[in-house]
């Protein structure tokens, strides 16, 4: 840290992302990236743009947005897109939060929650899960703040129905409740429909997991049209062009490929099936996941000595430190071959014991 950073961001602590080795290949089920390329249609349009790249890219991404208000059955207003949804996020928490309006979520999220309240200098309550890891919605009804809760959750996989989050909604329409459906592509429902009753309601969602763009950055927010004017004028304030030529033609692409993405989320789910059947075969349990990720932990073996020992065998998952999660490990689900590969694993580990 240099002598100049201002006051204000002495203590931040900031976000780790999932680690991208370099050193040796791995089997990378640590970040929850698609094991799929992007369509062949996303390609190609991305590609075209590339010869475009020495004119800015169109700040409102119009051809991207009102496809995409096609497909969720909204209006262009109600729809604005950035860098990653971790981008909206972060424009919701400096919209939303700060002064007397702290930010509300689970004690086991999406790390970056944290970090943005940090950021933005925003007060934090943070309301534990369950012993099972759900969402008592009461804790949720009667906080005062702007809620942010990601259903499904991370990393859990578990999720609350559109009726429960219609229910937090309809408790204070005096606050902003955030849906973060990262991962709701995967079998789970969408709040989207909600925002045309709720004027309090946020959905962030991503091109990163079910739509295999997590290196293009591409991430939606989905609200009220005076919501999507509230992050347009942050985002207006900060940097118009968030998302470049490439990435929204991609975008476009991905959007009109409908098959492929339909055959890839469907090959993912299937896949969480088996291989979530192949562990508990093992004696690993895990939770509901919805997602494309399974959390799991073993009886006989710590969460951090699983973690080394499939790293050492070649394979990354996620491990986290925190004290409720730390005997658990996040398994993004990969292909079928690279599953394969980690219940040979984890066989010849659990029967080492
Ligand atoms: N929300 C959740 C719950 C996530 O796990 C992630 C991925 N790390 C994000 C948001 C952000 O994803 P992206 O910025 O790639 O859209």
């Amino acid at each position: 840290m240099s002598k100049f950073l201002s006051k204000k961001y002495q203590g931040l602590q900031a976000y780790v992302p999932g680690e991208q080795p370099k050193e040796r290949k791995y089997v990378k089920l640590n970040t929850n990236e698609s094991p799929f390329q992007p369509s062949k249609k996303a390609q190609e349009l991305a590609k075209e743009q590339l010869q475009k790249c020495m004119l800015y890219s169109d700040p409102d991404c119009k051809e991207l947005c009102s496809l995409l208000a096609k497909k969720l059955g909204v209006g262009t207003e109600n729809v604005i897109v950035g860098n990653g949804s971790d981008e909206i996020l972060n424009f919701a928490f400096m919209a939303y939060c700060g002064g007397e309006t702290p930010a509300v979520f689970p004690d086991i999220t999406y790390g970056f929650y944290k970090v943005f309240a940090d950021l933005h200098g925003a007060k934090k309550t943070e309301l534990p899960l369950r012993e099972d890891f759900t969402v008592n919605l009461e804790d949720y009804k009667q906080a005062k703040g702007t809620v942010f809760l990601a259903n499904p959750n991370a990393p859990t996989g578990l999720a609350l129905s559109v009726a429960e989050v219609e229910e937090l909604l309809a408790a204070d329409s005096g606050r902003i409740v955030v849906i973060d459906e990262a991962y709701v592509d995967f079998g789970w429902e969408s709040c989207v429909p909600l925002i045309q009753k709720y004027g309090n309601l946020l959905v962030s969602q991503t091109f990163s997991k079910s739509r295999s763009l997590a290196g293009a950055r591409l991430g939606v927010g989905i609200a009220s049209r005076e919501i999507i004017e509230d992050l347009n004028r942050i985002k207006y304030s900060t940097n118009p062009y968030n998302v470049n030529r490439m990435t929204a033609a991609a975008g476009v692409g991905s959007l009109l490929d409908t098959e492929y993405f339909e055959a890839c989320r469907n090959k993912i789910i299937a896949n969480r099936e088996w291989t979530a059947e192949q562990l508990k075969a093992l004696g690993f349990t895990m939770t509901e996941s919805q997602g494309n990720f399974l959390f799991v932990r073993h009886e006989k073996i710590g969460g951090q000595e699983l973690y080394l020992k499939l790293k050492e065998k070649g394979i990354l998952v996620r491990h986290f430190a925190q004290e409720r999660i730390c005997e658990y490990n996040r398994i993004t689900v990969g292909s079928p071959k690279e599953m394969e590969t980690l219940v040979k694993a984890l066989k010849e580990i659990v029967c080492e014991r």
